[in-house]
């Protein structure tokens, strides 16, 4: 891997609102690239093979995971999700600054390994606020809320491993810090 101060980890908490941070980094620098993930986890209504994920068996992660072609991976909620080496390697070669939007165990890897990756923790204002973020999406069951909040707790709890944190109260805001980060 070349040039690893180009890799920007967003992770936190499921529900904090990543996506909705990654989405306006995207469409405010057209420079960065946000790797798709593969994951074993069903697609959600409106989701697209290739462009949310990559969707794909258990069979197909292990052998990945054998084959060594994951950055990191990790296992939340029931499900496997992971970041393609092989992609990442090549946007960073070709001049990206390459974002992965993952939760805390795989970001953690990361970090072990290439300490001079560059991490963003996101907090949410509360964790009643994180619980009325994940339930107004709507996207999950009951069974599902209930594990991302569980594992949230453990996750907050070790945001102090990264190198910088934001609290989400606005979206905006977050954005400003998030480039102000990436500038400096
Ligand atoms: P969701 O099922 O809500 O799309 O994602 C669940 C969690 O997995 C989120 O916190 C998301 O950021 C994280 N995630 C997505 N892709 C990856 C990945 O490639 N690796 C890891 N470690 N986490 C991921």
């Amino acid at each position: 891997m070349k040039n690893l101060k180009k890799l920007i980890i967003i992770t936190g908490p499921s529900g904090v609102g990543k996506g909705t941070v990654v989405k306006e980094l995207l469409d405010k620098d057209k420079d960065i690239w946000l790797s798709v993930s593969a994951t074993t986890r069903s697609p959600r209504m409106g989701e697209k093979n290739g462009e949310n994920y990559y969707y794909i068996s258990d069979e197909k992660f292990k052998d990945m995971i054998d084959k060594k072609e994951f950055l990191e991976w990790a296992q939340f909620a029931g499900n496997y999700y992971g970041t393609p080496l092989s992609t990442v390697n090549e946007k960073i070669e070709m001049g990206f600054i390459v974002l992965l939007e993952i939760e805390v165990e795989g970001a953690k890897q990361i970090k072990e390994k290439f300490p001079e990756a560059l991490s963003i923790f996101l907090l949410p204002p509360s964790k009643e606020e994180l619980e009325k973020r994940i339930r107004n999406r709507g996207t999950e069951k009951e069974d599902a809320i209930k594990k991302r909040l569980s594992r949230a707790n453990f996750e907050i709890a070790s945001s102090d491993k990264f190198d910088f944190v934001l609290t989400n109260h606005d979206v905006d805001e977050t954005v400003k810090g998030v480039f102000k980060i990436i500038k400096s």
